[in-house]
């Protein structure tokens, strides 16, 4: 039976440290997380990141916008944090109101204070090797299979999902650390044959338990990233967690998985953010 990988205490021990190393510079590095209208969930997932912010020493704040706003303002706004000294990451949060378009508002972050990692110029600088900001998701899932025990040249990885967010930057980091990486999507012919293949599962489509433990190989490390609302109001996974069980060797709770490392990780960016933009070193 698989061994439960606990993100919440992985998550915990990054903020630790995070919240050591911030404790020993001379400034406090600045995180403005900007929200526009009242959709409940971006509501949850932004009062745990000013919090987790605060908690660790960070000085943060959450900007709210009312759903009405326009892009003009959304733009104006993003300017002025760019050209704020004090605030080094910007994080507008996802999804936005229909008038507002999506890309426009990535494009306009300064690549420096990109903690979302989601500006072009970082996504190219991942595709191309260079030192850049991740985003956050993918990031934190590296975090788990190092902690995990993976060995991760020359595994065999199959990310599930082929998103901007999630799915593209999982693939960048995987094969920058030599594993042998295949994407599978909604148009690939047939996933469970695909996903057996793999030491090394990464479930990314936002679709309720997809993936069943006959999907899963013997001793494959299974990572979780989905977040679904189950029939009965329960947070669930992509991966069918019971099924997987007795056929992983290690496998990610949903929740307490995925979900606390990518908060770490986007104050793991900010930090990093703040250190590049003083031209101090990263450790
Ligand atoms: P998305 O909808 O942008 O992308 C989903 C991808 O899955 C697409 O590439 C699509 O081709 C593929 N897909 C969808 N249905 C499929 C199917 N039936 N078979 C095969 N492939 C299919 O989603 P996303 O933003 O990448 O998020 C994916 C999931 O991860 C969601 O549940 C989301 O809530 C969750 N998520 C969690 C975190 C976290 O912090 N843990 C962060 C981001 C996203």
């Amino acid at each position: 039976t698989a061994t439960i990988i606990d993100g919440k205490a992985v998550a915990e021990r990054l903020r630790a440290g995070l919240a050591e190393r911030i404790a020993a510079l001379p400034f406090r590095p600045g995180l403005r997380v900007v929200r526009i209208g009242d959709d409940p969930a971006s509501g949850v997932y932004v009062r745990n990141k000013d919090r987790a912010a605060m908690a660790a020493g960070f000085d943060s704040a959450t900007i709210h916008l009312p759903a009405e706003t326009s892009e003009a303002t959304l733009l104006a706004l993003i300017a002025r944090l760019n050209a704020d000294p004090a605030v080094d990451g910007i994080l507008v949060q996802l999804p936005l109101p229909s008038q507002i378009r999506a890309d426009a508002v990535i494009a306009a972050v300064d690549p420096a204070k990109d903690v979302d990692g989601f500006h072009p110029i970082n996504a190219g600088r991942l595709a191309s090797r260079q030192p850049g900001l991740i985003p956050c998701t993918p990031k934190g899932v590296m975090h788990l299979l190092r902690e995990a025990g993976a060995t991760l040249p020359g595994a065999r990885a199959v990310v599930l999902g082929r998103s901007q967010i999630v799915g593209r930057p999982m693939l960048q980091l995987l094969l920058a650390a030599d594993c042998t990486v295949t994407v599978v999507h909604s148009r690939t012919r047939d996933l469970p044959a695909e996903c057996r293949r793999a030491e090394i599962l990464v479930a990314a489509v936002g679709q309720p338990a997809l993936v069943r433990g006959d999907w899963i190989a013997e001793g494959a490390i299974v990572i979780d990233v989905g977040i679904n609302r189950g029939a009965d109001g329960k947070l669930i996974g992509d991966v069918a967690f019971a099924e997987a069980l007795p056929r992983a060797a290690a496998i990610t709770p949903v929740p307490g998985g995925v979900g606390p490392m990518t908060i770490a990780c986007l104050l793991e960016n900010t930090l990093e953010a703040a250190l590049a933009r003083r031209s101090l070193p990263a450790e």
